[in-house]
């Protein structure tokens, strides 16, 4: 993404439904897996990478399968299960192969050194691609707020989500005028959705059904959406590190 194509696809998502960094991130990711599977294959130091994380975390992981991909994630996959099981096999005891026949009092050491070969040594290769994303599109946010097209593209789209406005102000080479005015925008944002919520929740006067939401209603959805504002769609590796 260029500086100037940068801006534009913020302006172009605030346009849209949700969090626009989630927006830009889930598709830079997507394109990030097509080119890592079309054109990336054969690099040697992102197989080792890829090898060394343990494959994805589950939520990227659940991205990868396509039947244009079979080819792909027969190879990426077998390099993780060779490496795994070449290991666990250097640490079972030669004479027998088996981790069963290992004395009691080895056994807890065995255990530990069987962990640690099965344990991701880096994060997910597309997490860290996601966090280099969302640095790169708040800062062009919070920078670009001083531009009176990115003001109000922000004021009138719908914000940012929590995990992406709590990323947004610990972004580095970012002005305080600009942070504290995306500070001041963003509340405004939040106290929406959360009157949203009040209102949609007194119009149930009190008696919650389970029906889906009325269509005709424009707040109808407030609860979706409000979900997406507080959690977004921001994927954390899982434990793994
Ligand atoms: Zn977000
Ligand atoms: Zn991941």
């Amino acid at each position: 993404m260029t500086q100037h194509g940068t801006f534009h696809d913020l302006i172009t998502a605030m346009a849209e439904p949700g969090c626009p960094v989630c927006r830009l991130v889930d598709a830079a990711t997507r394109a990030r897996i097509d080119m890592l599977f079309y054109e990336q294959l054969t690099l040697v130091e992102i197989r080792a990478e890829i090898r060394a994380a343990r494959g994805f975390c589950s939520a990227h992981a659940s991205l990868l399968p396509g039947p244009t991909r079979m080819a792909g994630n027969a190879i990426l996959h077998h390099d993780v299960l060779n490496d795994v099981t070449r290991q666990l096999g250097e640490l079972a005891p030669r004479r027998t192969g088996s981790f069963a026949s290992i004395l009691a009092l080895a056994a807890r050491g065995a255990i530990r050194a069987a962990r640690d070969v099965i344990a991701p040594k880096r994060a997910c290769v597309l997490c860290d691609y996601e966090r280099e994303q969302e640095v790169l599109l708040l800062r062009a946010l919070a920078r670009d707020l001083g531009d009176r097209r990115m003001y109000e593209a922000f004021k009138a789209s719908q914000g940012l989500c929590l995990p992406h406005f709590h990323a947004a102000l610990g972004v580095s080479d970012v002005s305080v005028e600009r942070l504290t005015l995306l500070i001041d925008l963003q509340r405004a944002h939040l106290e929406r959705t959360r009157d949203e919520l009040s209102a949609w929740m007194a119009k149930q006067n009190g008696s919650y059904d389970f029906e889906a939401p009325d269509l005709a209603d424009p707040q109808g959805d407030a609860p979706s959406r409000a979900a997406r504002l507080v959690s977004g769609r921001v994927i954390h590796t899982d434990g793994r590190r």
